[in-house]
């Protein structure tokens, strides 16, 4: 298969902003594992600016824009040199793979990525690919990498989306509030009432980032390639989702309904 998981801050840091250690270890040792299998494997990981916040001792996440980016710009070093480190352990060899919304707008730079991509996989390496916050702004941005990693798989003919996060799916409403909710394991059209789970007004859920999970999910399925929200807590639950199994939030793509 060919899998594209996306990982947020919240997995790969602790709440001091420092790189969570064993998490990170525990992820790479899987998606390595699952390269061994014959899996095709492309991780979309967010958590340049937050390391780079680290790295340059800032006292918080900056605001200001050219802050932003310089830190993105050391944190992405300190990512890649992570991955690079920890993929090597199981022999496997890391391309960093940097991007912005209008590579996706322009056909001959979404071109040269899908062929870059495809060689890249042909020739066993394992692609890290995140926003290039350095000379991103909203403007040009896609913005967020839950939405990047969704133009990813269906640029590139995944099978399966899996965004890990600090929560394990979409819910029938805010899980930290209401004892009741329920995790919805199998979307298989996106309602209005679905697209209403992700945020507004009376309807948020606990976890701020589900509007862009579901907007991910919305072009991932229109497109023919099914999506999973699953929580980045243990890593190893990548085994049982690429089998069709394990706890999460799995949305249908529109071919298998
Ligand atoms: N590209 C940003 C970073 O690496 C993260 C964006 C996001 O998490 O959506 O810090």
């Amino acid at each position: 298969m060919k899998i594209v998981v996306k990982v947020g801050t919240s997995t790969l840091a602790h709440a001091t902003g420092k790189l969570n250690i064993q998490r990170t270890k525990r992820l790479c040792e899987t998606l390595a594992d699952l390269k061994n299998e014959g899996h095709e494997i492309v991780l979309v990981s967010s958590g340049a600016i937050g390391m780079g916040v680290g790295k340059l001792n800032l006292s918080a996440r900056p605001e200001d824009v050219p802050t932003k980016q310089a830190a993105a710009a050391v944190g992405q070093c300190e990512l890649m040199y992570t991955y690079d480190k920890l993929f090597s352990e199981y022999g496997h060899i890391v391309a960093q793979v940097l991007l912005t919304g209008s590579d996706f707008t322009h056909a001959d730079r979404l071109e040269n990525f899908s062929n870059t991509m495809t060689r890249l996989l042909q020739l066993g390496a394992l692609p890290v690919v995140n926003e290039n916050d350095t000379v991103s702004t909203e403007e040009i941005g896609v913005g967020d990498n839950d939405t990047l990693s969704a133009y990813v798989a269906v640029n590139i003919g995944a099978d399966v989306l899996v965004i890990l996060s600090d929560i394990d799916g979409l819910y029938t409403a805010d899980p930290h509030k209401d004892p009741t909710a329920k995790r919805i394991e199998v979307v298989d059209e996106l309602t209005p009432e679905i697209i209403a789970l992700g945020g507004g007004k009376g309807s948020a859920l606990g976890t701020g980032g589900m509007k862009t999970k579901l907007r991910a999910a919305s072009i991932c399925v229109e497109a023919g390639c099914d999506m999973i929200i699953a929580s980045g807590e243990s890593p190893e639950i990548l085994y049982n989702l690429v089998q069709g199994k394990g706890a999460g939030t799995r949305f249908l793509a529109k071919k298998e309904r």
